[in-house]
């Protein structure tokens, strides 16, 4: 995308929004997207909500049909809740090959709209990707703010293909070549906010202020930023399996040293009989060592299992567009 382009012809950007549970707020939601006038589509996923989401959004489709100036809205209903990672492939998905930008963006408000045009001056610019990064200071809890960053520090330590950078979530624009690659990587197990970065293309990073949601609850509670934080690390590095290289050799030097003492103090001083509580030791230790190894491996044998049934990432019950698409996508 060079920036005379832009001059002659007008971009078009498509806003892409994983739905969960978002009814109370998502008719606020659309009205600030469209307030913005320059998007040419908001996309809608809805990921299984179960409060009537989908037909809200429908509503409003079915009330743009007769309002040829409105801005086009579609809706991708998916046939179950499949996760936000799923839900956003489903959204670029079909933006693939469709239009020159997505912004990708939460539909809580919380990512404010407000930045959409600073984004798209930073593309018109030349800008590959947009990257938005919350300021620490906003409304976390201490705890989540320094789990946060000890999950990125020891993140960038394990990996070397990519540098996650603290704040820097899912809001972000992202030109075609960026959604191309991104819907080229298929895998089940999805970390986007490392998938982003591991691209490779340049991203210009803008700061924002995250407000409180506009309605409706997060999702997110420690059980399952744990199990995301988990899925980061193992589907980015595999230094977790290394690490028993290094520990199996560290015990095994250790354990000969030791058994040269006992040789050499047994030819000395005889048979010494008492030697429990070292043995106990001993045992137990490597026991627990081995019992640690053995979960790490699980934890990359499950993954592999979970890659291997390749079944698709999401499933789609119905698409709804209040306005037909010309330009063609592509598989
Ligand atoms: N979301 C989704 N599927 C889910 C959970 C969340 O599509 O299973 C959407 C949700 O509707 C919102 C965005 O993902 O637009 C961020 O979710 P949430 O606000 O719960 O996360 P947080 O802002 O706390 O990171
Ligand atoms: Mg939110």
């Amino acid at each position: 995308m060079t920036p005379s382009a832009s001059a002659a012809t007008p971009l078009s950007l498509w806003v892409v929004a994983a739905c969960f549970n978002e009814a109370a707020g998502i008719e606020a939601f659309i009205g600030a997207i469209e307030a913005l006038g320059l998007v040419e589509q908001l996309l809608l996923i809805d990921d299984g909500s179960r409060d009537g989401t989908a037909a809200v959004v429908r509503r409003d489709i079915e009330a743009r049909r007769q309002q040829p100036q409105a801005m086009p809205v579609s809706l991708i209903e998916l046939t179950r809740n499949f996760g936000k990672e799923a839900a956003m492939l489903a959204g670029l998905d079909q933006a693939r090959g469709r239009c020159d930008a997505v912004v990708l963006i939460d539909a809580d408000l919380q990512h404010p709209p407000e930045l959409i045009p600073e984004m798209v001056r930073h593309w018109q610019n030349g800008a590959e990707m947009v990257t938005a990064i919350r300021s620490p200071e906003d409304q976390e809890s201490r705890l989540k703010i320094i789990s946060a960053s000890g999950f990125y520090s020891l993140f960038n330590r394990l990996t070397d293909s990519v540098q996650l950078v603290d704040g820097a979530g899912d809001f972000r624009l992202l030109s075609q070549p960026v959604v191309r690659a991104l819907t080229d990587m298929r895998e089940g197990t999805r970390f986007s906010k490392a998938l982003f970065p591991w691209t490779g293309f340049e991203s210009v990073d803008i700061s924002y202020d995250r407000p409180p949601r506009s309605s409706g609850a997060s999702t997110w509670n420690v059980r399952r930023l744990f199990s995301y934080a988990l899925d980061g690390i193992f589907s980015f590095s595999v230094l977790p399996l290394r690490i028993w290289i290094a520990v199996g050799t560290v015990i095994s030097l250790i354990s000969l040293v030791y058994a040269l003492v006992l040789v050499i103090s047994t030819l000395l001083h005889g048979i010494d009989v008492p030697g429990y509580a070292s043995l106990i030791v001993a045992v137990l230790f490597l026991g627990g060592v081995q019992l640690i190894g053995i979960g790490i491996l699980g934890e990359y044998i499950g993954r592999i299992f979970e890659e291997s049934k390749r079944r698709p990432p999401y499933l789609v019950r119905r698409i709804s567009a209040s306005a037909s698409s010309d330009r063609q996508g592509e598989a």
